[in-house]
């Protein structure tokens, strides 16, 4: 049975759960399955399966085949995976049964910014799969090559292809760095992480925000060279023993953030001030606002304090 996530731009059709807004998943139309017709219309593409670990499948085993008797035509049951998603504009142009949204009905749409806070990893990647191909596909109707309208490659490769001059246009990721800088409290010997403030994150009425140095990586240099390239364009300092960690697709518009640890190795802080409003290095007893659990953000500042026994 094929189901579809429901998309609106960044904002996912979601149902209001007693742990938090959850994907709607919405059984397509039995004369809708022929997904091989469907998933070349703009507003429809069909998914890879995430190979994040998928705990959400073993977390709700019981009692799915009970659900789909409640509702007929919506899936949620969270077990069944979605193989596609739509834009509500499509949804509507194709006359799918869609349940009420309004916030009062439980059903609303939801930024994914919010949800990966609290959704596990697979469907999380999942939804960003979803946003950054829509995109794609919306933003790749054309040849950007000779303007001619493109269509979609035969055989299920993900390409937008030119009749006229054959050019492909794949998704594409755009690699970001962003990096854990640490180093002792020169005075009392405590871990600190180097973490700054950008002048976008201060709008809100709560304390500001703190996050990592991080950058789109360049064409022609290495990971490596962006992160160092990065720290010393936004905080004039150098780092040393660099290495890899762990990585986040960032649909915003289509970032894979890569996630770096660093040694602060010399220099002082001295701020990009068109992008920095603060940074500094704080100890981990003692820090600020910090991204929410399921950034990589937050993941690469949370595997530093457990290092130190400190639980954030
Ligand atoms: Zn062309």
């Amino acid at each position: 049975m094929a189901h579809a996530f429901v998309l609106s731009d960044d904002s996912i059709l979601c149902r209001q759960m007693p742990d938090g807004w959850w994907p709607l998943q919405v059984q397509l139309s039995p004369d809708s399955n022929d997904l091989s017709e469907q998933a070349y219309q703009v507003g429809h593409v069909t998914l890879h399966e995430s190979l994040a670990p998928n705990h959400w499948l073993s977390d709700d085993s019981t009692g799915n085949d009970a659900d789909d008797t409640v509702d007929a035509n919506m899936a949620h049951s969270f077990t069944a995976h979605a193989t596609s998603a739509m834009t509500y504009d499509y949804a509507v142009a194709h006359n799918m049964t869609l349940p009420i949204i309004a916030e009062s009905s439980g059903n609303t749409f939801v930024p994914y910014r919010k949800l990966m806070t609290h959704l596990p990893v697979a469907l999380s990647d999942q939804i960003s799969q979803a946003i950054q191909l829509l995109s794609w596909q919306a933003d790749t109707q054309f040849c950007s090559r000779c303007a001619s309208p493109t269509v979609h490659a035969d055989q299920g490769e993900r390409a937008m292809v030119c009749p006229i001059c054959r050019l492909r246009q794949y998704p594409r990721v755009q690699p970001c760095v962003i990096t854990a800088i640490t180093r002792s409290n020169p005075v009392t010997g405590e871990m600190q992480i180097l973490l700054a403030h950008h002048h976008r994150h201060g709008q809100q009425n709560l304390p500001p925000m703190y996050g990592l140095i991080a950058g789109f990586v360049e064409v022609g240099e290495s990971l490596e060279h962006a992160v160092v390239r990065e720290v010393a364009e936004e905080v004039n300092i150098r780092v040393s023993d660099i290495r890899y960690v762990s990585s986040q697709p960032w649909p915003f518009p289509s970032n894979l953030m890569l996630g770096f640890r660093a040694s602060y190795a010399n220099g002082d802080i001295i701020l990009q001030e068109d992008e920095l409003a603060h940074a500094d290095f704080f100890d981990l007893s003692n820090l600020p606002r910090i991204p929410p659990k399921g950034s990589i953000a937050r993941d690469l500042i949370d595997q530093v304090a457990k290092e130190q026994n400190i639980d954030l």
